[in-house]
């Protein structure tokens, strides 16, 4: 049987193959979405702040890009520094809904998404993509004129083509908590610098309508081992997020050097 041929296939269904998806599928191209877990954003790690002019940029609606925020707060050795302004400076999104409305929109402009499809080879001189769909196991191959590997930090493109980012590379980690709290009293974005906790990294509180993103993040190497339990550590010490139950744990790879 003829292996099915796209103008372009786009691996990983995050907010950047999604949009590069809806720009190729605009302009014509016969486009291929591919994301192997079930719904695009599904396990993505993220503390959801986003830029505001996202939503313009994109023209997002509300109920997606979730809450709009004026304020920041970062504390450094012990000190507080609040900026605040009459306009909204950010947004606390979710990313199962964030991800799926980018890639439902790169569908509406002509691109064929499949999801629970998960890229395992490319090979670059036939430019083929073999793929695991994952209802039956079975392996099935597309064609594509370009390739675009959106798929995270930890690239396809590098094992087959030794494109993007090295495996060796020092990178960032963090993880990422929902803590359940209707209506939290918090206002702001709040990035925490505590050296002696964490001497090359930081934590933040991202305010949603029904809960606290919370989160930690820094040097791989030096984190990745311990850093639920300094999450919680940290949590304990204030006493506004002392004893919250998270509903949504991710953690993951932050291209940052
Ligand atoms: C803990 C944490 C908190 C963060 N908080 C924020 C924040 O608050 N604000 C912010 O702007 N950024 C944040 N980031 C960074 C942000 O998550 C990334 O920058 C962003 O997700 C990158 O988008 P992307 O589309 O490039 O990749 P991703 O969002 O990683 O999307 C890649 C997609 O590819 C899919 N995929 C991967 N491999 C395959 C495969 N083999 N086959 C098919 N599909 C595949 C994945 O399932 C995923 O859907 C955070 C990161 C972490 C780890």
């Amino acid at each position: 049987m003829a292996i099915p041929t796209y103008d372009v296939v786009v691996v990983g269904a995050g907010p950047a193959g999604s949009v590069a998806a809806y720009e190729t599928a605009k302009e014509g191209f016969k486009t291929l979405l591919i994301e192997r877990d079930h719904s695009p954003g599904w396990f993505n790690a993220c503390g959801g702040g986003i830029g505001y002019f996202i939503k313009e940029l994109y023209d997002i609606p509300d109920d997606i890009a979730g809450r709009a925020i004026n304020k920041i707060e970062v504390v450094l050795h012990n000190r507080r520094k609040t900026y605040e302004s009459d306009k909204p400076l950010f947004l606390t999104m979710q990313r199962p809904r964030f991800d799926k409305w980018f890639a439902e929109r790169a569908v509406g402009a002509g691109a064929r998404l499949l999801t629970s499809h998960k890229a395992l080879d490319y090979d670059p001189y036939h430019r083929v993509l073999t793929v695991l769909r994952r209802e039956d196991g079975e392996r099935i191959q597309f064609k594509g004129q370009i390739f675009i590997f959106a798929d995270g930090a930890r690239t396809l493109a590098w094992r087959s083509c030794r494109l993007g980012l090295s495996p060796t590379m020092p990178m960032h980690f963090g993880i990422s908590q929902e803590l359940t709290l209707p209506n939290p009293p918090h206002d702001k974005f709040e990035f925490i610098f505590d050296e002696v906790r964490l001497p090359y990294g930081y934590f933040w509180v991202f305010p949603r309508e029904t809960a606290l993103h919370v989160g930690v993040g820094g040097p791989a190497r030096q984190l990745q081992a311990g850093m639920v339990h300094l999450l919680r550590e940290w949590l304990d010490t204030r006493e506004d997020l002392k004893g919250l139950t998270s509903e949504r744990n991710t953690g993951g790879l932050i291209p940052a050097f």
